[in-house]
C-alpha cells in the first residue's frame, strides 16, 4: 500500500460495557479492514486501531457519533501512537483494575429483535421468557460485582449450552458477550406454585397463570427487580380482593397493559407520553383516565389519573399476549417493607396475599422497583426514579469530592458523588421499617462497591431522629455535614438543572426538620449550594397529636381554626358548631383536640404547606382521614374541574403577608374565614379548591416579586413534595414566567424526598 499508516488509541467512557459496544467496534473495524484491538477497561472501552488515515478518521467519527442504541458516551480521548503492523483486529479479554470509572447500565426492556424471536415459532427461543441480547435484558439488578461479566452476575450458575456459547463467542452475532445470554436448554425457567409452594403441574406455566388471573386469582409474579402482585385489572372483584389482602385501601395501583392500543382506550396522552411508555426504561406513567375508562374503578379511586406501564420483560409479553389486556402489577411487599426478591421469602411474606406464584430461578441480586413518572409542561417529572434509570448518574457542572448523602426518612434514596457525577440509588422507602432500613444499609454498601466510591464525607438531614441521620452519626470515622431538609430540596433542584447560582427557593412539602426545631414545610429561602437564609414561611400552626395529625387531617383543621378564632377553647366550639366538619367529627373529640392545643401536649408547631392542604381538605369535607401519604392534597387537586385555569386575583382566597424583622410571614387565617363563608353559602368544593390553589399561586408570586426587588434575584427554584400537584406547579410556573422570572423545576430527580440525597451531597461536596 502506498498510503500512510497511522495508529490511534481511543478511550471512551460512559455506558459502553454490556451494551454491545465491542462487537460494534469489531464489525466496523472489519468492514474498513483496520487492525488493532478493542478491550473493556476500567475507564470504559479502549480501542487501538491502525490503518489508512482517512479510514481511521471515518472510523472514529462513526464510533463516537453512532454508537449502539443502549450505550451512552460521556467522553472520549484520541491519541496518536506508534504503528504495530498487526494483521487482524481482535476483541481482547477484560483488564483488571482498581480505579474504575466505567458506568453500569440500568436494566433495559426487551428489544425489537428479541421480541421478534420470542413470537417466531421457527426460532429456537420461541416463547422463552428469558430471551435477551446485547441491546436488552437485565443488567443492574443481576450484577454482583464489576467489571460486568457473566461470572459476576446471578447468571453465573447457568452454564451456556453449545448454541448459546457459540453466539456469545461470535463477534458478528448480536449476542456476542451478552452476559445474561441463555435459552430454554441452558437458562432459567419458570414454574407455577400454589400459595404454599406446591408446584402446579402444567405444560405451560405462563398460559396457566393467565387462566388463573382471568378467573380472578391473585398471583405473585417474580419479575426483573422484584415480585409483583398481579390480578386482572378488568375485574373489580379481583382488585378489591387484592386491596383487602394487601391491606392497601385506596392508594393507586399500577397497571401493565398489553400494548399502546389498549392504553389509548382508557387514557388520554400525548406524543411524549407515548415515547416514554415505549422507551427502554419503561416507567409507570401517570395518564389521565378517559371517559371511556373501563377498568376496575378501585384501581385509582378519587383520582383522575392512572399509573400505566407497558410490558418490559419477555415474561410480561407472554403473559399479555392473548386474552389478558390489563393486569395490576403492584410491588410485591407487605406494608412498608421493601419489595420481595426471593422465592422462599415470597412464600413466607406474600403467601397470605396470593393464590398462586409464578416463580423463576434467575436470582435478583439487588431489588429495584418500577419507576414512576408523569409529564407536566411537556417534561417528564419523576416521582420515583428506579428501574431503567438507576444507576445512571446525574451530571454536575463541577468536579466534586466523593460524598455520601444518606437522604431523608420517607421515600429514602441515597446519593454518591464521584468526579462530575452524582449517583442516586433506587427508591429505598420508609426507613422506619426495619427491613427497609436493612435495605438502606445494603444499598450503601452495594453502590460503594460497584461504583468504587469511598466517600470522604457523609451528608445527612438535621432531623436527629431520622434513621438515616442516626446511621450517619454512628459512622464516627467519617466527617459529617448536616444539611437542612429544605435547603437540600432547593439544592437538589439546582443540581437537577445543572446550576449553582443563588436563587429564590420555594421549598414546599409535608415535613422537614427546621433549624429552630419546628416542623418546616412552607419555606421561602434565599439559597445556593453553599448556604441558605430563611426569608419567609407559612405562620406556625399547631399539629395536635404530631403524626396523628398527618393521618387525621381534621385535627389540622381544628388547629387552624383555633388560631384564627382567637385561641379561646370555649369560644371556639360555639363559633364553629355549625361547620359540617365539626358536626361530623363530634364535639367530644374536638374538645380533646382543643385541650391538647391549649396545654401544648404533644402538639408541635408547623409551617408546612402540605398540612395546610390537609386542613383545608378536612374543613371542606373532602378528606378527614387519610390512608396514604399525601392523599388529602391529591384529592384536593383532583376535584378541581378539568380545564380550570388560574382565576383572577379578586376571586381567590387571600393570604395576608406581613413582614417583621426581615421575615415574611404568610398568614392562613383569612383563608379559613373565607372558606367557612363559602361553605355556608354553599359554594361547591370544586370551586373552593380552585380558589385555594389560586390563592397560593398569587401569594407566592407576590412574595417572589418582593424578594426580586430587595435582592435582585430573578430565578426561582421550586422543590418539595407539594409540587407533585400538577395544578400548582403548572400555574405557579406560568404566573412566575409571566412576571419575568426564570423558573427552575425538577426533571431528572423527584421533587419529593426521593431527591434530597442529591441536594445533601452537593451541599456537603461544596463545603469540603
Ligand atoms: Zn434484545
Ligand atoms: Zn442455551
Ligand atoms: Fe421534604
Amino acid at each position: 500500500m502506498g498510503c500512510v499508516l497511522k495508529r490511534k488509541r481511543i478511550i471512551i467512557s460512559g455506558i459502553v460495557q454490556g451494551v454491545g459496544f465491542r462487537p460494534f467496534v469489531y464489525r466496523l473495524a472489519m468492514k474498513k479492514e483496520l487492525q488493532g484491538f478493542v478491550i473493556n477497561s476500567s475507564q470504559g472501552v479502549e480501542i487501538e486501531v491502525e490503518g489508512n488515515i482517512s479510514l481511521l478518521d471515518d472510523f472514529i467519527s462513526k464510533v463516537t457519533t453512532h454508537p449502539p442504541p443502549q450505550s451512552i458516551i460521556t467522553g472520549y480521548k484520541v491519541a496518536d501512537i506508534e504503528c504495530k503492523n498487526e494483521c487482524e483486529f481482535k476483541i481482547l479479554p477484560s483488564l483488571k483494575s482498581n480505579n474504575r470509572t466505567v458506568l453500569i447500565s440500568p436494566d433495559i426492556s426487551i428489544c425489537k429483535d428479541c421480541l421478534k424471536e420470542l413470537f417466531d415459532s421457527d426460532d429456537r427461543r420461541f416463547g422463552y421468557p428469558f430471551i435477551n441480547c446485547t441491546n436488552c435484558g437485565p443488567r443492574y439488578s443481576i450484577i454482583q460485582d464489576v467489571p460486568y461479566d457473566r461470572l459476576k452476575t446471578t447468571m453465573s450458575k447457568f452454564k451456556m449450552c453449545r448454541n448459546c456459547q457459540q453466539e456469545y463467542d461470535d463477534p458478528m452475532n448480536r449476542r456476542f458477550h451478552a452476559q445474561p445470554n441463555c435459552c430454554s436448554a441452558c437458562g432459567p425457567r419458570v414454574w407455577l406454585c400454589d400459595s404454599s409452594g406446591c408446584e402446579v403441574e402444567t405444560a405451560d406455566p405462563i398460559k396457566s397463570a393467565v387462566k388463573l388471573l382471568r378467573e380472578g386469582n391473585i398471583l405473585g409474579i417474580k419479575g426483573l427487580g422484584g415480585f409483583h402482585l398481579a390480578c386482572d385489572a378488568e375485574s373489580e372483584k379481583a382488585v378489591l380482593l387484592l386491596r383487602k389482602r394487601k391491606r392497601r385501601s385506596e392508594k393507586p395501583l399500577a397497571v401493565m397493559m398489553k400494548n399502546i392500543n389498549v392504553v389509548e382506550k382508557i387514557a388520554v396522552f400525548g406524543d411524549q407520553e407515548k415515547v416514554i411508555l415505549q422507551s427502554p426504561e419503561r416507567p409507570i406513567v401517570l395518564l389521565m383516565k378517559k371517559k371511556e375508562y373501563y377498568l376496575a374503578e378501585s384501581i385509582a379511586p378519587y383520582n383522575k389519573y392512572i399509573g400505566v406501564m407497558l410490558p418490559y420483560t419477555p415474561l410480561h409479553y407472554l403473559l399479555l399476549k392473548d386474552e389478558l389486556k390489563a393486569v395490576i402489577m403492584t410491588s410485591g411487599n407487605v406494608s412498608d417493607e421493601p419489595i420481595v426478591i426471593e422465592n422462599a421469602e415470597a412464600l413466607q411474606k406474600l403467601g397470605s396475599i396470593t393464590d398462586y406464584f409464578l416463580f423463576h430461578n434467575r436470582d435478583i441480586n439487588i431489588r429495584i422497583d418500577d419507576s414512576v413518572t408523569r409529564f407536566i409542561k411537556k417534561i417528564p417529572r419523576p416521582i420515583r426514579r428506579s428501574r431503567g434509570y438507576v444507576p445512571f448518574p446525574i451530571f454536575n457542572r463541577k468536579v466534586m469530592p466523593s460524598v455520601l448523602g444518606v437522604g431523608g426518612e420517607l421515600k429514602n434514596t441515597i446519593c454518591l458523588t464521584k468526579g462530575d457525577m452524582a449517583f442516586l440509588s433506587q427508591h429505598i422507602g420508609d426507613l422506619k421499617n426495619r427491613r427497609t432500613f436493612d435495605f438502606f444499609q445494603e444499598s450503601i454498601e452495594y453502590l460503594q462497591q460497584i461504583l468504587q466510591i469511598k466517600p470522604s464525607v457523609i451528608a445527612h438531614d438535621m432531623h436527629p431522629d431520622y434513621f438515616s441521620t442516626k446511621w450517619a452519626k454512628e459512622k464516627s470515622s467519617i466527617p459529617l455535614v448536616g444539611v437542612q431538609h429544605h435547603h437540600a430540596h432547593i439544592v437538589s433542584c439546582l443540581a437537577d438543572n445543572g446550576r449553582d447560582q443563588e436563587v429564590i427557593g420555594l421549598a414546599m412539602d409535608g415535613t422537614g426538620y427546621g433549624d429552630d426545631g419546628s416542623i418546616w414545610g412552607g419555606e421561602i429561602l434565599i439559597a445556593d449550594t453553599s448556604g441558605y437564609k430563611r426569608v419567609g414561611h407559612l405562620k406556625y400552626r399547631p399539629m395536635p397529636g404530631g403524626d396523628a395529625a398527618i393521618k387525621e387531617p381534621w385535627r389540622m383543621a381544628i388547629g387552624y381554626m383555633y388560631c384564627m378564632f382567637g385561641e379561646n377553647g370555649n369560644d371556639l366550639i360555639r363559633k364553629i358548631e355549625n361547620i359540617p366538619l365539626v358536626k361530623k367529627i363530634g364535639f367530644k373529640k374536638i374538645e380533646i383536640i382543643i385541650k391538647m392545643i391549649e396545654k401544648q401536649v404533644n402538639t408541635p408547631m408547623t409551617s408546612s404547606l402540605g398540612r395546610l392542604f390537609d386542613g383545608v381538605a378536612a374543613l371542606t369535607g373532602i378528606r378527614t382521614e387519610v390512608s396514604y401519604e399525601g392523599q388529602a392534597a391529591i384529592e384536593m387537586e383532583m376535584i378541581i374541574k378539568k380545564g380550570s385555569v388560574l382565576i383572577n386575583r379578586n376571586n381567590i382566597y387571600h393570604f395576608h403577608v406581613n413582614k417583621s424583622n426581615e421575615m415574611i410571614y404568610i398568614d392562613p387565617d383569612e383563608v379559613f374565614h373565607e372558606i367557612i363563608f363559602d361553605i355556608e353559602v354553599g359554594l361547591s368544593v370544586n370551586e373552593i379548591s380552585l380558589k385555594f390553589h389560586c390563592g397560593i399561586i398569587f401569594c407566592f408570586t407576590e412574595i417572589c416579586k418582593i424578594l426580586r426587588e430587595q435582592r435582585g434575584l430573578n430565578s426561582v427554584a421550586l422543590s418539595g413534595g407539594c409540587f407533585l400537584n400538577r395544578f400548582l406547579l403548572e400555574n405557579l410556573h406560568a404566573l412566575l414566567t409571566k412576571e419575568g422570572f426564570e423558573v427552575l423545576t425538577h426533571s431528572q430527580v423527584p421533587t419529593n424526598d426521593g431527591g434530597i440525597s442529591l441536594g445533601q451531597a452537593v451541599v456537603a461536596a461544596q463545603k469540603i
